[in-house]
Formats: C-alpha cells, sequence, structure tokens
C-alpha cells in the first residue's frame, strides 16, 4: 500500500540548496545548510506520534485512522506495520529505560510496551471515570509521566470511537511507580503536545483549543515538585491554524508542527526560549508532530497528514526523544 504512493519519496521535487522551504527570521535559526526537506514515507492516513529508536535505528509513528504503528528503518528506509491493532494510537515516547509510551484513543489509556512486548496500562481512568481520549506523552527526568486527555479521539468513529467524555479535558501527571497521579493543568480548552525545557523546570503545553471555540497558543510553566506554576502564554501566533506537538532542542528552542490553516503555514516552526520566533519549516502538508533523532539526534522527523518527513538540523533533541 505504501509504494502504491504517488507521492514520490527523497527530497522535495525542486530542492536546491539552500532549500527555500526553510525561512530563517533570526540568524540563531539552528538550520543546516547544505540539508533539505525529504519524504521519508508516505501513504497514511493521518501521521502522529513519531518516536526515535536511536537503539535499534528507527523511527516508529502512529497512523492514527489506520489503526496502526508503523516502523522506518533508518539504514535502508524500509517501512513496515509495527503494530496492527494499535487501539487507534496518538503520541508515543519513551521512559527513561528506553520503554515505548503510548496514547491510545479508543482504549482511552496510556500504555507502555515492556522490552518482551507485552503491553502494560498504566492508566485508563482518573477517580473511577474513564479518560477521554489521552492525545501526547512526555517523560520528566524523574521517570513520571505527563500527559494530556483533550478528547479528540471521542469526538467521532475516525480517530477512535465516538463516546461523551466522562472527564475535563486535563494535563495528568502519573507516577508509574506508586501509581500517584493528579491533575497538574484544568483550564485548557484542548491540552494537546507537551515537552520539557532541557533542564526540566519548564513544561511547554499545546492548547489546540481553536478547535472547540478555545485558543491556539502553546504556554509555558514553571516545573516545581511535579506541580505547574506561574503558566503564561508563550507563543500565540497560530490561528486561524494551529499547532499540535512539539519538541525541545538543547539550546531550549521550542520546535512546534503547524497547519489547518493556510498551506504557506503548513510545516514546522521554531521558538527561541524567550518566545521568539527564529524560523519555519514549510511543508506541501499539515504537520501533527515531530521529533529529534538519527545517530546523532540532530534530524528533525515530522509527522504530516499522509506523509513523515525528515530535515537535519543544526541542533539535537534534548533528553530522550
Ligand atoms: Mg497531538
Amino acid at each position: 500500500m505504501i509504494s502504491e504512493s504517488s507521492l514520490p519519496l527523497g527530497p522535495l521535487p525542486g530542492t536546491r540548496y539552500p532549500d527555500e522551504r526553510i525561512e530563517s527570521f533570526d540568524k540563531s535559526f539552528p538550520r543546516q545548510g547544505n540539508a533539505g526537506i525529504e519524504r521519508i514515507a508516505t501513504g497514511f492516513r493521518w501521521a502522529e506520534g513519531p518516536v526515535y529508536f536511536r537503539d535499534g535505528g528507527y523511527l516508529l509513528w502512529s497512523d492514527i485512522p489506520n489503526n496502526r504503528i508503523m516502523r522506518w528503518l533508518e539504514d535502508d528506509g524500509h517501512v513496515s506495520e509495527f503494530r496492527r491493532g494499535a487501539n487507534y494510537a496518538n503520541g508515543n515516547t519513551r521512559d527513561l529505560e528506553g520503554r515505548l509510551i503510548s496514547c491510545e484513543h479508543d482504549a482511552r489509556r496510556v500504555t507502555r510496551t515492556e522490552l518482551d512486548g507485552t503491553i502494560t496500562i498504566l492508566i485508563d481512568r482518573f477517580e473511577g471515570r474513564l479518560l477521554n481520549a489521552p492525545n501526547d506523552v512526555v517523560v520528566a527526568s524523574d521517570g513520571a509521566i505527563w500527559f494530556t486527555d483533550p478528547g479528540y479521539g471521542i469526538d467521532g468513529d475516525y480517530e477512535g470511537h465516538k463516546a461523551s467524555p466522562e472527564l475535563p479535558t486535563n494535563v495528568y501527571r502519573l507516577d508509574p511507580h506508586s501509581g500517584e497521579v493528579r491533575v497538574v493543568a484544568d483550564d485548557f480548552v484542548r491540552p494537546n503536545g507537551l515537552a520539557f525545557s532541557p533542564d526540566g523546570t519548564r513544561l511547554y503545553v499545546v492548547d489546540s483549543g481553536l478547535t472547540h471555540g478555545g485558543p491556539s497558543h502553546i504556554r509555558s510553566f514553571e516545573v516545581s515538585g511535579g506541580r505547574l506554576r506561574n503558566g503564561r502564554v508563550f507563543a500565540e501566533d497560530f490561528a486561524p491554524g494551529i499547532t499540535d506537538g512539539l519538541r525541545v532542542d538543547i539550546d531550549g528552542n521550542v520546535w512546534c508542527s503547524m497547519g489547518w490553516a493556510d498551506p504557506r503555514e503548513d510545516g514546522v516552526r521554531c521558538y527561541s526560549p524567550e518566545g521568539v520566533l527564529l524560523g519555519k519549516i514549510h511543508l506541501p502538508e499539515s504537520c501533527a508532530n515531530l521529533c529529534f533523532g538519527g545517530r546523532k539526534r540532530n534530524r528533525l522527523f515530522m509527522t504530516a497528514s499522509t506523509s513523515v518527513y525528515a530535515l537535519y538540523v543544526d541542533t539535537k533533541g534534548a533528553m530522550l526523544p
């Protein structure tokens, strides 16, 4: 199915260095000279949740409406199904032991795939009520699992199954050792992607609530004792489009996805830790999420609608993928 797509793999057509699809607004934008955008896989319905496994040399991502998790081998570009019947998984990450952590829309839970391949349910309800549909997840340096529960996966039958929410659209922190779970933010319309600053003292969380009459921005918080405080809007110039997923590099720059409105804005944006827009990566499709990877952690992988794109950049991803 994948090879039948009409979209070619490899460098985007007409690529010439410097790649004009990469737009700098500040000289500190860590673009890599003589590097262009490559389409590395295509043929999906809705690509999300990229996570890179350096130990295995492969990238995983979710193809949500096709109810599967895909795998791309960096050595030869081979693409195959990592998991068919993935409970309409969305966001993925790894814990401190390298295990896959996944948000599952259809099963309305967050799971961990053990090193022997068995799946452990980490959480599927809060105070006795079912989670909505966990969307994205990140693991803190203390091993705690932070995830968002906006409920997109129960809005309809395309990315999960239609159901009524039993809980508000919260952001949670789960201690996988004690099982303790707490709401760390309850004032998002649709909390979505999230990522920590390199030193773990700040958390960035997307609110893609524009889809439901809310804002379209990224907020940042101070993190202390497993709680959030002093929340403020970090970047807000996304409407009428939205951002969905984000990652942080070793210098604290925030890289976020962009799409769903003006096609000229489809792709990825990079903001300084102070919230200054440094540059844009223009893609041919709306982009949902991204992650750093590659052997040197300097390759940006972007899941964008029907395809996955990659670009070498002049920085590295912070912390684990
Ligand atoms: Mg998301």
